[in-house]
């Protein structure tokens, strides 16, 4: 049996939306539809999804041909950046539920998961920017019964109580170095991923405006197309619910 791959495009909101579309229409030409976009419902305090029918409109476009959409964040911005060396690392100043209370997180959950409602889209998993989330965000993220998160190391299926491991493979545009560091590794890294039950690959915009990443990334995709299958979170997740509800 092939093992799974989730293909995931980050920060979909209406100012990344032609980043969105062309990773969107590479993929279809690779026959990959069943891909999960992580959307920001109100992207730096600026752009609502609300506001931007044509974004809409591509989101449940998408959706039709297998997309999966999953909540990422309220702004994506962190009022309080911290400056340690792994929130670095990770991120500048976008960790935004890497430190907030629980009522914190909820609120701002609460927020976008009404805007999401409002425009009849009902994400089923929350993924925190640069995966960073407080003890208060998860404690928020089970009480607003959301059926699973991940961090980088696992995803966290709250809807059968099982916490899979899934290594990830993300590229970064934010310094030369680590750039070319990820234009070395990846490739090789990706060889070891039908070895693995569960794999991830993080597209984010400033990958597709990069065209020497975009390009690799689609070779080291068509690749992989032999020996794993692409796959969305609820793919994974619902047919364990089926084989736990026939038990
Ligand atoms: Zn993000």
């Amino acid at each position: 049996m092939k093992s799974t791959c989730l293909i995931s495009f980050h920060d979909a909101s209406p100012i990344f939306q032609s980043e969105m579309e062309e990773a969107s229409a590479c993929l279809q030409n690779l026959g990959i539809t069943h891909i999960s976009l992580l959307v920001i419902p109100c992207y730096h305090y600026q752009t609502k999804l609300s506001e931007h029918p044509n974004f809409l409109m591509q989101l449940k476009k998408m959706e039709a041909q297998g997309a999966e959409i999953i909540h990422h964040g309220w702004s994506h911005l962190d009022d309080r950046p911290q400056y340690n060396f792994w929130y670095r690392i990770r991120t500048q100043g976008e960790g935004e539920f890497s430190s907030l209370s629980e009522s914190e997180a909820l609120h701002r959950l609460q927020l976008g998961r009404t805007l999401f409602t409002e425009n009849d889209i009902h994400p089923r998993g929350f993924i925190a920017p640069a995966w960073l989330m407080s003890d208060g965000t998860k404690a928020a993220i089970k009480q607003l019964e959301f059926g699973y998160y991940e961090d980088s190391l696992h995803i966290h299926d709250l809807t059968n109580s099982r916490r899979l491991f899934a290594p990830l493979i993300g590229y970064t545009q934010r310094k030369r170095l680590h750039r070319q560091l990820c234009l070395t590794a990846n490739p090789l890294l990706a060889r070891l991923f039908p070895y693995f039950s569960i794999t991830r690959f993080a597209i984010h915009p400033a990958d597709v405006r990069d065209k020497t990443t975009w390009r690799q990334m689609q070779r080291v995709l068509a690749c992989l197309k032999t020996n794993v299958e692409f796959k969305t979170y609820s793919d994974v997740i619902d047919p364990l619910r089926a084989r736990n509800d026939s038990v």
